[in-house]
């Protein structure tokens, strides 16, 4: 006799593609591949394999090269150079699949609360000078940038962890990536919103310093899905953000996604002290606050690695205004941090401007030491971090 196979019951509505069959995919902004490797699995459907050929052909003047032996994380470059290798990285394009893309943080020594984020994608093509995630060793030794194939099994590893958790739970978008910056080739988010639009438990916060919201603001998102935006100052931007869209920019986005009823957030990291630094956040925490309905905001500053540091030297020079500031021993959880005093003098500040402007908005703070939330007038911040619903 033969046995027929149950599909799994799913918490959710929507069944999980792998992308919009009608979608046309675009180049995205601030992108243009020289190289597009196609790796293992990249073929495993279909619909995959039309998706790998429509990316492909949005960029007719990049090379093809197919490695289907080869899983995404055994790609290297050819070049040993550490600038050399990270921009040659920027310009290539990965196309594979992953199959623990679905994670729970492990951040120990620290106040992060740990919790599930997910990778439809593998880091960004943009320039940031304090990029940490550059110096992370998933990325340090292969800098490319990445787009998961995989999307629906992804789907429906959230939907499994989601469904077992049974209560609102949130994943996060941006961890190991740009959430938006790929959006226009991909398309993704056409199936990712309404995927947790559709789902009784899961929940999607997003972040990003993209404008790419042209694909999300006719969705039907049910408000399951949270937009973060990554922001600095104009002067912090013009020092240490390259290639990518300026704050204004950003903002202007933002509100078109608050008018289309997304909760739109602000996470405000890395907070560089330049000199001057109360005047420039004052004056940009001014016009962020009166121009946009933001539900938290979120203050960091730097907490980075060695190997990303010395990648942030190599382009700014070894007296940078970042490096300049750091302390060079390690904190408890490995990362390298301002002094505490001047950290706490930052939050203290930037804090205050916020209560002032807007007394009831939540603010949180990431990535930062117990000490920091134990301290006075500090402490109001706990349990208000952007991955948190
Ligand atoms: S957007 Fe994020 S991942 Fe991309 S370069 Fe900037 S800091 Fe790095």
């Amino acid at each position: 006799m033969r046995c027929k196979m149950r599909r799994p019951i799913m918490a959710n509505s929507v069944q999980p593609a792998d992308f919009s069959a009608d979608y046309q995919p675009r180049s995205a902004p601030y992108f243009s591949p020289d190289a597009i490797i196609v790796t293992k699995g990249s073929y495993q459907t279909r619909q995959q394999r039309n998706l790998v050929e429509a990316i492909c052909s949005v960029y007719p003047k990049a090379r093809i090269i197919e490695e289907l032996d080869q899983p995404h994380n055994r790609v290297r470059l050819d070049i040993s150079e550490p600038l050399g290798l990270h921009y040659r990285g920027k310009r290539t394009l990965v196309l594979g699949i992953h199959k623990s893309a679905v994670r729970y943080s492990d951040e120990e020594n620290n106040m992060c609360p740990n919790y599930w984020h997910f990778s439809p994608y593998g880091f960004c093509p943009y320039d940031c000078q304090y990029c940490y995630l550059a110096g992370t060793p998933g990325v340090k030794y292969c800098p490319v940038v990445k787009i998961f194939l995989n999307l629906a099994q992804i789907l429906s590893q959230i939907d499994r962890v989601a469904s077992q958790l049974a209560e609102p739970t949130a994943f996060y978008l941006g961890k190991l990536q740009d959430a938006l910056a790929l959006d226009p080739l991909t398309g993704y988010s056409r199936v990712v919103i309404p995927f947790f639009a559709g789902h009784r438990y899961a929940r999607l916060i997003l972040l990003t310093k993209s404008v790419n919201v042209q694909n999300l603001l006719d969705l039907d998102h049910k408000q399951h899905t949270i937009l973060s935006w990554s922001l600095n100052p104009p002067e912090i931007c013009a020092a240490f953000e390259k290639n990518l869209p300026s704050p204004g920019e950003r903002i202007e986005s933002m509100r078109r996604c608050a008018d289309a009823g997304y909760p739109a957030r602000a996470v405000i990291m890395p907070i560089i002290p330049v000199d001057g630094w109360q005047n420039i956040y004052s004056e940009f925490l001014e016009n962020l606050l009166g121009s946009t309905p933001l539900s938290r905001v979120t203050l960091g500053q730097i907490c980075s690695y060695t190997g990303a540091l010395k990648l942030t030297e190599r382009k700014l020079g070894r007296r940078n205004p970042i490096s300049r500031r750091l302390e060079r021993t390690r904190c408890n959880d490995g990362r390298i941090r301002f002094p505490l005093e001047l950290r706490l003098e930052v939050y203290r500040y930037l804090i205050d401007k916020i209560k002032r402007l807007k007394p009831q908005l939540d603010i949180g703070l990431c990535m930062e030491e117990q000490q920091i939330f134990e301290a006075p007038n500090v402490e109001s911040t706990t349990g208000c971090c952007n991955c948190l619903l």
